[in-house]
């Protein structure tokens, strides 16, 4: 059942392709000592050819060779995340084409801060930020005025601190400006209406500004921009900025309870404070809609707002997806009425999914040539939500989890790229907003707008390189991401014969339909009624998963990771549901108590494509249910209240 269009892709679970990948090596390495030879062919070489018989030479070659040796061999302890055998995190194998841009590039050493230390590479992330953004539906074409922007960052961490970074200074731009007050622009009435225009409202009132600026001669220019800027909250800090606004409040941030713990991070880090982060609940691990709608409603009422409301796309414990066109008709709706904030999707985990829906002209495919593919995928709730990915204000996607890219490539994508000049540092430089050379001229100065300073070019590379080999639509990119909800699917049917397997032994059931290619499994013991007993046999079993200095993990037969299920996600129906499957008793599940308050499930990610080896006739997912039943077995025939491995 693997698609042979995947077998040159990665350089594969038993190291197969690696001609290919030390060809490719060797042939760019050199080709790249060439390039220093030929910089200036006139220079001789510096370091004499005698010198690698000179004892220091050797001595340091000596040294060189013996702590490679060391690294090379400490690292065999490593993650196997190319096996087959590994369906823990959100990792699997590197993508052939990311990993040769990675080494091809890394000896060049481009510093993606500026175009000065990166002329090649800075214009390979914008690029590769386009190309995220047509994947996302957002306009993706650098000569409309309105086009989206996306670059690159260590991880969705920070991509996710850009979002509300942005937002901010989208949010409270708009005081500023009436602050200052030029009477030329047409200004909310009140300090309330400007904090509560939607981010798109903001960008418009921005660029008018800079439009009206732009028309005054320098001398009044430099007076006005100095008036708005030193009213800005960027300038004055939120003490002196709210104290100059009483009509206004610190804005809140409402996330599902499903949320990264990003987001905690996130609003500490901006200085709103953790109290300003609202856990909305969930219904179905969805966030519930309803639940929004009464947040907002009492917010309002006590005259509160919102900065950014977050939907995610692809939990990272659950893989589940929150209704984002839900989320964007609420945002819509509230904005008619005055109360506008922004909706940042956070699709750290669950961006490259789109691949699957896109056409190769970026086209949103319909929804019944996706479903033909598969047996249960796409739901209509994914398929809508995917679908509306293009109205959110930002997302977050990151490039080294589903895109199968290296570690330092997350993305922050907003949808409307001139927002971001708010970001600058050293003052507004206007975008002229109608021409391509413009835009680029301006992100090829990255470092102002983004919270890193210098960055890897190489990582851009390897990122652009691969969406270019594999563009991001479902004949090339998305065949990959295909793969791994067949695998699901499969997953998924061969845990209801496990459960049949178990009967007697085991209560097994999936405590909730995966959205995507991540699957959890609840286990129980049959007869056992305690949910504290049931978390405990779960932490048990998923010791035999863990590594130990006496069996370090590559040896492990299986690698899976183990995560909490809490009623809040679940929704007190599905709750019950769950824990009649389970033959749980309902009076154990109490949240005074910190072994009992939640459910502890195995949790499965599905990304690795040669799980089912068609060629070998080995299903990867059978030997794992099979480890998985002996293991429960000698889990059971330990007594239960003595702490497992
Ligand atoms: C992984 C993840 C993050 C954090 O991304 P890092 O790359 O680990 O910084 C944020 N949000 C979601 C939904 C994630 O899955």
């Amino acid at each position: 059942m693997v698609d042979s269009n995947l077998y040159p892709y990665f350089l594969g679970p038993y190291g197969e392709n690696d001609d290919l990948l030390i060809k490719l090596h060797t042939d760019f390495l050199r080709d790249h000592v060439y390039w220093r030879r030929n910089v200036h062919p006139e220079d001789p070489p510096a370091i004499p050819t005698r010198a690698a018989q000179q004892p220091e030479f050797l001595a340091f070659e000596a040294r060189l060779r013996h702590e490679l040796h060391a690294l090379s061999a400490s690292l065999k302890r490593s993650v196997p995340f190319h096996s087959p055998r590994y369906l823990g995190h959100m990792v699997s194998d590197l993508l052939l084409p990311g990993l040769a841009a990675l080494m091809l590039t890394i000896p060049y050493n481009p510093n993606n801060v500026t175009e000065e230390a990166a002329p090649v590479t800075i214009n390979m992330e914008i690029h590769a930020g386009l190309q995220l953004a047509q994947m996302l539906g957002y306009p993706a074409d650098p000569s409309r005025p309105d086009c989206a922007f996306g670059y690159l960052t260590s991880g969705g961490t920070l991509a996710n601190y850009q979002a509300l970074r942005l937002a901010l200074a989208l949010k409270a731009f708009p005081l500023a400006l009436r602050a200052a007050a030029p009477s030329a622009l047409d200004l909310p009435p009140d300090d309330w209406a400007a904090f509560n225009l939607t981010p798109a409202e903001s960008v418009s009132l921005f660029d008018s500004w800079c439009r009206w600026t732009s028309k005054l001669t320098p001398a009044e220019r430099r007076y006005w921009r100095d008036r708005v800027r030193v009213e800005r909250i960027e300038h004055l800090g939120h003490v002196a900025f709210f104290a100059r606004h009483p009509q206004v409040r610190p804005p809140v941030v409402l996330a599902p309870v499903t949320a990264h713990y990003s987001w905690s991070k996130a609003v500490k880090l901006l200085g709103l404070g953790r109290e300003q982060l609202i856990l909305l609940p969930e219904r179905g691990m969805r966030l519930d809609l309803e639940g929004l709608e009464s947040v907002l409603r009492s917010l309002r009422e006590s005259e509160r707002s919102v900065l950014q409301t977050v939907g995610v796309f692809g939990t990272t414990e659950f893989g589940t997806i929150d209704p984002i066109d839900g989320i964007l008709a609420l945002r819509d709706r509230h904005a008619r009425e005055g109360y506008g904030f922004g909706v940042h999707v956070d699709a750290a985990w669950g961006g490259y999914l789109a691949t699957l829906f896109r056409e190769s002209d970026g086209r949103l495919r319909p929804f019944a040539d996706v479903r033909r593919e598969f047996e249960t995928f796409p739901s209509e709730a994914t398929y809508a939500a995917i679908s509306a990915l293009g109205g959110a204000d930002s997302v977050t996607v990151d490039p080294h989890k589903l895109g199968y890219l290296p570690y330092g490539t997350g993305a922050f994508v907003c949808r409307d790229h001139r927002g971001m000049a708010l970001l600058a540092e050293e003052a507004d430089y206007v975008f002229s907003g109608s021409d391509e050379g413009d835009y680029f001229a301006h992100f090829r100065k990255l470092g102002r707008y983004i919270l890193e300073g210098s960055k890897s070019g190489a990582a851009a590379a390897a990122v652009y390189v691969t969406h270019r080999v594999l563009p991001l639509d479902h004949a090339h990119f998305g065949r990959l991401v295909r793969q791994t909800i067949l695998s699901t699917e499969a997953f998924t049917k061969r845990a209801a014969r496990f459960a049949e397997e178990m009967h007697g032994l085991l209560n097994v059931c999936i405590p909730y339909p995966p959205d995507s290619n991540l699957v959890c499994l609840a286990l129980n013991p049959a007869g056992n009624r305690d949910v504290a007993v049931m978390n405990q046999f779960v932490r048990g079993l998923h010791g035999e998963f863990r590594g130990s200095p006496e069996q370090p993990l590559p040896t492990r037969e299986f690698l899976n990771s183990v995560t909490s299920l809490h009623p809040q996600s679940l929704g007190e129906a599905d709750t019950r549901q769950v824990l009649d499957m389970l033959g749980l008793d309902p009076s154990t599940l109490r949240d005074d108590n910190d072994r009992a308050d939640r459910l502890m499930i195995l949790r499965h990610t599905l990304m690795n494509p040669f799980l089912i080896d068609t060629e070998n006739d080995i299903s990867y997912i059978d030997r794992y249910f099979e480890f998985l039943a002996r293991h429960t077995r000698s889990v059971l025939s330990r007594p239960l209240d003595t702490p497992a491995v």
